[in-house]
């Protein structure tokens, strides 16, 4: 057992209760961390529990300055989450993707999951048949699984997060933690979906052949597979920095940094494999092939994203895409209050709607909508500029 699991299980038992904020801790808390519902390209976001011992290097906490924070605790119960996620002004039943607990702590950790299994016993009770996304690197037990068979509406998806990195610095929990997760839940699985989450994938740190052919040994026990890069985001540079970590890049990136070259690899290594579940390069790609329908953030659109994805998934995906009728979206953008740019065979392009506004209308119209002031290069699906060549294209 790695040292972080011991300390992990200390926290545990510290904190054998989830227990809301103190008031020292709400004075330090960022308030985008109280506000508990997000919109975020996979979905609403539901996070009412921060706080997380796992002392991941490239965690996202270190953007709301909360890594520091190690013991769980809730930001408001339950039935108080339920309602705000519910109530939320872009929640559309059975339609908006919706995700627990992805941003300040892991739904599986112990003293976490008895929350977790309430709010989805109360969504599903309610009878909302949207897709529930739970992403963990943590332990799951059989009864973990035995209670997400219970779910009789949600579509709900576990996505095991694997990297294989071995710099404890970088990555503290030893990868077998996820490795056994995975086993465990694909094998339980009879109401819910599984996904093997390869990242983050760091050239140099874990892209070597026996990294990828682990991985993609690990791929056979799951419904899906979604490879992708690593956020390289400022304050995640100054943490490398400060405690004299690897940089795996020159710069920082808004978007999630993976080198075209490697992608090639990570393909080549696949296709000799042959063996594992269908690779995706988007979440919500490889979620919607889990449960056998269409991609619910229209990538259909961008073309270039399919070339690796089984055929009857494109199919299913060809018959659910359509092109949006432009009176409609130019309503909906203005409605936001924005305006539309363009329709066309790749995306909606819409100017002055911020990304939740996108995001609800791209899962409205299962369609992509991109802001006219962050352009998306063809053949880099929304990835950082870094590692790939200069676009020789804009259309
Ligand atoms: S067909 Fe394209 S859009 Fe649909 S799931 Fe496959 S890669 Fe994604």
């Amino acid at each position: 057992m790695r040292r972080e699991e011991a300390r992990v299980d200390d926290v545990g038992r510290m904190a054998a209760r989830l227990r809301g904020l103190t008031e020292v801790e709400l004075a330090q808390v960022q308030a985008e961390l109280l506000d508990v519902v997000e919109y975020r390209k996979s979905g609403l976001s539901l996070n009412s529990v921060i706080g997380c011992p796992l002392d991941c290097g490239y965690c996202v906490r270190h953007v709301f300055g909360n890594f520091g924070m190690k013991v769980p605790r809730e930001v408001v119960g339950p039935e108080q989450a339920v309602a705000a996620l519910t109530g939320h002004r872009y929640f559309r039943p059975h339609l908006t993707p919706v995700q627990l607990m992805n941003r300040a702590t892991d739904p599986m950790l112990p003293v976490v999951k008895p929350h977790v299994f309430e709010v989805l016993r109360r969504l599903d009770e309610q009878g909302f048949t949207n897709h529930v996304l739970l992403i963990t690197r943590w332990r799951v037990e059989e009864e973990d699984c035995a209670r997400l068979n219970t779910l009789r509406q949600l579509r709900v998806t576990l996505l095991v997060t694997h990297s294989g990195i071995e710099d404890e610095r970088i990555e503290p929990v030893d990868s077998g933690v996820a490795a056994r997760s995975l086993g465990l839940a694909f094998g339980c699985a009879e109401r819910y979906r599984v996904i093997l989450y390869w990242r983050p994938i760091v050239p140099g740190l874990n892209d070597g052949d026996r990294h990828l052919e682990r991985a993609l040994e690990l791929s056979g026990s799951a419904h899906a597979t979604v490879f992708t890069g690593l956020f390289f985001r400022d304050e995640i540079r100054n943490y490398y920095r400060a405690h004299g970590l690897p940089e795996p890049y020159e710069e920082s990136a808004r978007r999630k940094i993976f080198p075209e070259r490697l992608e090639q690899r990570i393909l080549t290594a696949a296709a000799r494999a042959g063996a594992g579940s269908p690779l995706f390069r988007k979440t919500s790609c490889a979620v919607a092939y889990a449960h056998g329908v269409a991609d619910y953030n229209g990538h259909y659109g961008i073309r270039e994203l399919c070339d690796i994805c089984p055929i009857e998934q494109v199919t299913r995906c060809a018959n659910g895409w359509q092109l949006p009728d432009a009176r409609r979206v130019e309503a909906m953008a203005q409605e936001l209050g924005g305006r539309l740019v363009a329709v066309t065979e790749r995306a909606v392009v819409v100017d002055g709607l911020d990304e939740q506004q996108r995001y609800l209308m791209q899962h409205t119209l299962g369609f992509q909508v991109h802001d006219v002031a962050k352009p998306h290069h063809p053949h880099r699906h929304g990835r950082a500029d870094l590692g790939w060549p200069v676009p020789v294209e804009t259309s």
